[in-house]
């Protein structure tokens, strides 16, 4: 159930909600609204344990408290019933879910200081909202490529002081969370780790944004629970990153399920975005699938740009140059202003 406490509560009665809360054997988390703020109170679900048994209409009777309002979805703290108003996440002097459409862009992996300053600077310069490079990459192959680790975060780094632009780099396990998070704006979880629960849970102690990736054969309602396990540990800056997912269908990478976009929405208060480079796996179809992912009502993209993807180490072909870069973003911007949105 949340609480929804009225517009002028004062501190001391949601410190008393949250010890009165606490006391009848409940979770809380603190969700905070523009105008109002909300208190999400988790059971460990267990029958013996669940809040049936709690008196909602005496809670409601507390001073500061609006309502009492039980939640029918599984994912609690992520729904829409909990908090209505869209979650904006700040990221350096942009921000990602409000009104703008917001572009993340960089090769898939980070594979040498030269390579990430060219690409940090050109997307810089066309307006993306942050840098993306892969430092430790995920890979299927245990003998492939695995990144450039720390050194990779170094250079990601490097490009953040030149260029300002914020750093979205993976973290793949719970013991990197601590040094990925040193370097990074935006912790990505990829969507091999959708279901890392225990990676799930230390990015949800940092105080990082999380870029979430839908695990290529979850469902949205795992999806939504993957993004409850952050969102349960305190951290409320969750992104929502639609991927594609496993089909029969084999002339793409994957399926791009853009119909996942206005679904999460009407689901979910956080920001949803698309990543149309690793969903297609050919660049010559990312154009495309962008502009239909604005249109769809993403609050943003997550592409793959590389200087010469023709020597790209990783993620060659689904890779766009800097030419293609430029061409979407004035085509997304045109769009995003016909949606009236702003980019
Ligand atoms: C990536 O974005 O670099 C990546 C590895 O993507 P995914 O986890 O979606 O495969
Ligand atoms: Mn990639």
């Amino acid at each position: 159930m949340i609480i929804v406490m009225s517009p002028g509560a004062s501190q001391a009665e949601i410190d008393h909600i949250v010890e009165r809360v606490a006391s009848l054997g409940l979770k809380t988390v603190l969700l905070q609204g523009t105008n109002r703020n909300v208190i999400a109170c988790i059971g460990d679900g267990r029958p013996e344990r669940s809040q049936r048994g709690i008196d909602r209409d005496a809670l409601a009777a507390a001073p500061g408290v609006e309502s009492v309002v039980p939640i029918l979805a599984p994912f609690k703290i992520a729904s829409r019933e909990a908090k209505a108003e869209p979650t904006i996440i700040p990221i350096d002097g942009h921000t990602l879910g409000g009104k703008a459409v917001g572009v993340i862009a960089g090769p898939c992996t980070v594979e040498s200081r030269q390579q990430i300053m060219e690409t940090a600077q050109f997307v810089k310069e066309h307006g993306a909202v942050a840098l993306r490079g892969g430092a430790f990459k995920p890979r299927t192959n245990p003998y492939s490529f695995q990144g450039l680790m720390e050194k990779g975060l170094e250079y990601l780094a490097e490009a953040r002081e030149r260029t300002g632009l914020s750093i979205v780099t993976e973290v793949t396990s719970p013991e990197l969370a601590p040094l990925v998070a040193r370097y990074a704006d935006v912790l990505q979880i990829g969507t091999r780790n959708m279901q890392n629960f225990a990676l799930l849970s230390a990015v949800g102690e940092t105080d990082k944004p999380v870029l979430l990736k839908r695990g290529m054969s979850a469902s949205l309602e795992e999806f939504l629970l993957a993004a409850e396990y952050i969102l349960a540990k305190g951290n409320q800056k969750v992104i929502l990153c639609e991927r594609g997912i496993r089909t029969f269908e084999t002339h793409t990478r994957f399926t791009l399920s853009l119909s996942a976009v206005p679904c999460l929405k009407e689901q979910t208060h956080l920001p949803v975005i698309v990543d149309p480079s690793h969903a297609t796996g050919k660049s010559s179809l990312v154009l495309s699938m962008a502009r239909a992912a604005i249109a769809a009502g993403a609050d943003g993209l997550l592409v793959e740009v590389h200087p010469n993807p023709e020597e790209a180490l990783l993620d060659g072909a689904q890779s766009i140059n800097f030419p293609q870069f430029a061409e979407m973003m004035t085509q997304l911007k045109a769009i995003s202003h016909a949606i009236g949105r702003e980019m």
